[in-house]
C-alpha cells in the first residue's frame, strides 16, 4: 500500500503576493526537517503539501511526529493513495483504517471530489463507501454530526486519498519568512518561550547568553545549550553566543549606585546583544520580559531598558501571567530544564532593594561613571560561538 503525508497549510494560504515565496520556503523547512528519514518528493498543491517517500519502508509514523514541530503548517495527515476507482478504493478504505474502524462506534463518510472528471460526485461517493463500510465492520452506525471517526476520500487530479484524523500542526508562519532576530535567552522559564513565540511567526533566530564566571558555573551554560536545542526542534541549528559578563557586574556594583545596578547591567545586555545582533544581520531584540514580574520589568525600568537599544525589541510576553507562560513552557519541553536550580548571573549580582521606579536621566548619570564604550568591547570581542542542534545532550556527571 502506498502511503503519504498531506499537509495542511497553516495562515501563509492566505498571504496574496508572497504565498509562493512563503509555501516554497515551508517545503524547504520541511525536506530540511524530514531528511535524517530518507528521501521523500514534496510538492504543493491547492493550499497543501504533498509528501511523497520515495521508497519503500518509510516511517510515516516519525514523519508526523517530526513535522509537528514545523511552523507553517496548520494540520497533519497520513493517507493512502490509489488509482481512482471506486473497486479500488473501497477495499483500500477497510484494509487502511480498519483498527480505527473497528474500534469506533459511530462514523461518516466525506467525499471531495476536485478532479471534475470522476464519475461519482461527492455524495455518491460518500453513499457507496459508507455501504461498503457497513457490510464490513456491522457494528458501525452512522452519524453525520459528531461521528467517532470521519473518513475521507480525496479525489485529485493525481489519484485518490483515503484518511481518517488529521493531527494538529505547530501553526505560525515558516522559520525564515519574517526577518532575523537575536534572543537573550537566559536559563530562566520566560525566554525559551520568547523565543518559541517569535520563532512562530517565522523569525529566524540567533541567541545570546550572559554568563559569570566563576559565579555562575559551565552547568547553568549547558543548561542554556539544552533549553535552545528545545527551540532547535522546531527553527533548525541554532548559533549561541555565549558573552562573559562577569566584570561588567563587578564594574557595576563597585561604582555604580546598588539600587540602579540591576537597570545598568539590563542596559549592557542590550547594548551588547544589540552589536552581536547587528554582526550576525539581525534587526531585532527579543527578550522575556512581562510588566511587572520581578523590579527590572515595571515599566519604567523597561522604559530605561529600551532606551540602550537602538533596534525594536520585542517583548511577546509582555502582557502575559506567569502561569500562562508556564504553561507554554510545559509543551514545548523547556519547562523541566528551566527550573533546573543553576545561578543566573541576573540572581547573583541582585540588589537588595531594587529600584522599581527609576529614571532615565539618574540611570545616564550613575552609567557615566563606568568605561561602557570599553567594557561593552571586551566583553564582545571575547564572545563565544556554538551551533546547537536538537540533538545536544547533556548528562549531569
Ligand atoms: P527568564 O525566566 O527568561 O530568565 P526572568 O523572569 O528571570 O526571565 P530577568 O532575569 O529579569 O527575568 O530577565 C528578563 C529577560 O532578560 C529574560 O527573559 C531574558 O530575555 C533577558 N536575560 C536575563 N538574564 C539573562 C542572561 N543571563 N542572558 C541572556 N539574557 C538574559
Ligand atoms: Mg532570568
Amino acid at each position: 500500500m502506498k502511503e503519504i503525508i498531506l499537509v495542511k497549510n497553516g495562515e501563509l494560504a492566505l498571504k496574496g503576493l508572497n504565498r509562493a515565496s512563503f509555501e516554497a520556503r515551508l517545503r524547504r523547512n520541511i525536506k530540511h526537517r524530514l531528511s535524517p528519514l530518507g528521501e521523500v518528493n514534496i510538492r504543493s498543491a491547492q493550499s497543501a503539501i504533498f509528501i511523497e517517500p520515495t521508497g519503500e519502508e518509510y516511517d510515516c509514523g516519525k514523519a508526523v511526529k517530526r513535522l509537528q514541530t514545523v511552523f507553517g503548517i496548520a494540520g497533519i495527515t497520513r493517507a493512502a493513495v490509489c488509482e481512482k476507482n471506486m473497486q479500488v478504493i473501497m477495499p483500500l478504505a477497510a484494509e487502511y483504517l480498519e483498527t480505527m474502524l473497528k474500534e469506533a462506534k459511530t462514523f461518516k463518510v466525506e467525499g471531495k471530489r476536485s478532479d471534475k472528471g470522476f464519475p461519482l460526485k461527492s455524495p455518491e461517493i460518500c453513499a457507496e463507501l459508507g455501504g461498503y463500510l457497513l457490510k464490513c465492520f456491522p457494528h458501525l452506525t452512522v452519524d453525520v454530526r459528531r461521528p467517532d471517526i470521519q473518513v475521507t476520500v480525496e479525489i485529485r487530479d493525481f489519484g485518490a486519498y483515503i484518511h481518517a484524523a488529521q493531527l494538529p500542526g505547530a501553526g505560525g508562519m515558516p522559520c525564515g519568512t519574517a526577518g532575523r532576530a537575536a534572543v537573550l535567552l537566559s536559563g530562566g522559564i520566560d525566554s525559551p518561550v520568547a523565543a518559541y513565540m517569535m520563532a512562530k511567526r517565522g523569525i529566524e533566530l540567533v541567541a545570546v547568553h550572559f554568563a559569570s564566571p566563576p559565579f555562575t558555573s559551565l552547568r547553568a551554560e549547558l543548561k542554556v545549550c539544552e533549553l535552545l536545542s528545545k527551540i532547535a526542534a522546531y527553527t533548525g541549528p541554532a548559533a549561541l553566543f555565549t558573552v562573559p559578563f562577569t566584570e561588567i557586574q563587578q564594574a557595576v556594583e563597585k561604582h555604580c549606585r546598588e539600587d540602579y545596578g540591576t537597570v545598568i547591567n539590563r542596559r549592557l545586555m542590550m547594548r551588547i546583544a544589540e552589536k552581536v545582533a547587528r554582526e550576525q544581520n539581525a534587526s531585532a531584540l527579543v527578550t522575556g520580559e512581562s510588566v511587572g514580574q520581578v523590579a527590572s520589568q515595571t515599566m519604567h525600568a523597561l522604559i530605561c531598558t529600551d532606551a540602550a537599544a537602538d533596534m525594536p525589541v520585542f517583548r511577546p510576553l509582555i502582557g502575559m501571567d506567569k502561569e500562562e507562560i508556564i504553561k507554554i513552557s510545559r509543551t514545548i519541553g523547556t519547562f523541566d530544564i528551566s527550573v533546573l536550580p543553576y545561578e543566573d548571573c541576573c540572581t547573583v549580582f541582585t540588589p537588595k532593594h531594587p529600584r522599581t521606579k527609576p529614571r532615565l536621566a539618574d540611570v545616564l548619570r550613575e552609567e557615566e561613571k563606568l568605561s561602557c564604550e570599553a567594557l561593552i568591547q571586551k566583553a564582545f570581542s571575547t564572545t563565544d560561538k556554538k551551533i546547537i542542534t536538537e540533538d545536544f545532550l547533556y548528562y549531569e556527571g
